[in-house]
């Protein structure tokens, strides 16, 4: 008979692992607890890691109708002097960057309407040898032979397994906005931009759109300065290389978003029984490197893969987690790593940094990146 999963949480993450079980012949169905599917988030960049993983389900193709393709990444100094230039190309698939509703839609087009149920909201499971109940607020219950919590950062289904814990913050804001393309750098270029306990990011992502990003240090969950939030990152920024601080301006103020860079020390096994966990439910990263939705997505294959094998679900996951774990600690360090170290602010170590990482990158760019993108989920 075809076993069946239930998945909470219709994120990326969520609905990448419904694809995946589903193109591996297993029944999945997501369960959101959002009233409907919105056109929500910012851009976001999909390393070839990932697209690699998206080809192999035939989305790839669909997601590069929306995002761009990046062929370079440009690393400066906050006056616009170049530290490194990155080239991104000579991979099997395209690195590129979306916005997250059409990454989100692109899978969603891919799955049966009748197996995505918004306003579901999951509350609780109890696990045995032969499955799993799950029940949803509103006293609804359901019963299936494998549980994944896809449910984010603050996973219901973790706090379950591990107890609840709050997110570790790692010391800075992050704003994120959406500018018109004729406001800043179009071609395939991404870049970041260092100063000192603040970076600014431009991600163009296609349709017209570039996304940028902006971190400050600073304590969690500062609120807006009384002028707002889009003069208040204006007044950080003004002075930078350009086309920032236009960038900045063209952007609708209802358009800017901010939050906190949070993550999670690695756990040892992340499920327990038919239950599991995926994304950032299991592995929250801070965004430094843009691999959180990456690692969803391998997350996704591996999981497939393992149920494949036929050994049993609980088995499926065990190895699933085994093989998973490694890869997302490794990332989650240097996501971790690369954010402290972009986010430091003492003149003097500011300059070492930026020399010691032109001559770092100058040196092995090929071995910094492949360890990240070559990865086969
Ligand atoms: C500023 C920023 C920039 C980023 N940039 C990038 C990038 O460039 N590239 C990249 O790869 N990643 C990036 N990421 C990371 C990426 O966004 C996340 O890693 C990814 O979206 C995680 O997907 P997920 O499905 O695991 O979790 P989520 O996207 O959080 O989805 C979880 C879903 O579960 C639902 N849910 C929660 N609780 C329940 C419940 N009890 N029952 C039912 N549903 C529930 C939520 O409503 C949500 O829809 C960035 C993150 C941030 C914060």
């Amino acid at each position: 008979m075809t076993k069946k999963f239930l998945i909470a949480g219709g994120g990326i993450g969520g609905l990448a692992a419904a694809l995946a079980l589903r193109r591996a012949g297993f029944a999945a169905t997501v369960f959101e607890r959002a009233p409907a599917f919105g056109e929500v988030g910012a851009g976001m960049s999909l390393w070839p890691n990932a697209t690699r993983v998206l080809e192999s389900w035939g989305v790839l193709d669909a997601v590069l109708q929306k995002g761009k393709p990046v062929t370079q990444f440009n690393l400066h100094r906050w006056d616009g002097r170049l530290i490194s230039v990155i080239a991104m190309t000579g991979f099997q698939t395209p690195a590129l960057c979306i916005h997250r509703a059409d990454l989100h839609r692109a899978l969603r087009d891919r799955l049966n309407p009748s197996s995505l149920e918004t306003n579901q909201t999951l509350e609780s499971f109890a696990s045995g040898d032969s499955g799993v109940r799950a029940r949803f607020v509103g006293g609804r219950e359901m019963e299936a032979d494998g549980l994944i919590g896809a449910d984010g950062i603050k996973s219901i289904i973790r706090s379950q397994l591990h107890g609840a814990e709050e997110p570790t913050y790692r010391g800075y804001c992050i704003w994120r906005g959406i500018a018109p393309e004729s406001a800043g750098m179009a071609g395939g270029h991404i870049s970041e931009t260092w100063g000192r306990g603040r970076r600014f990011g431009i991600l163009p992502m296609g349709q017209g759109r570039i996304c940028w990003y902006a971190t400050r240090n600073g304590p969690p969950s500062q609120a807006d300065a009384p002028e707002g939030r889009k003069a208040e990152v204006l007044a950080l920024f003004r002075d930078w290389h350009k086309p920032i601080a236009g960038l900045i301006a063209a952007t609708d103020p209802g358009d800017i978003m901010k939050s906190n860079a949070h993550d999670r020390n690695p756990l040892g096994q992340w499920g327990d029984g038919p239950v599991t966990l995926l994304g950032d439910a299991a592995h929250p990263l801070t965004p430094n490197i843009g691999q959180g939705a990456c690692m969803a997505i391998e997350d996704a294959a591996c999981l497939a893969k393992m149920l494949r094998r036929g050994a049993g679900v609980a088995t499926a996951f065990r190895a699933y987690e085994a093989a998973r774990g490694p890869r997302t600690a490794f990332i989650a360090r240097r996501a971790r790593r690369i954010g402290a170290i972009g986010q430091w602010e003492n003149p003097w170590v500011v300059r070492g940094r930026d020399l010691a990482t032109r001559l770092l990158l100058l040196r092995s760019p090929d071995t910094q990146l492949k360890s990240m993108y070559a990865y086969e989920a």
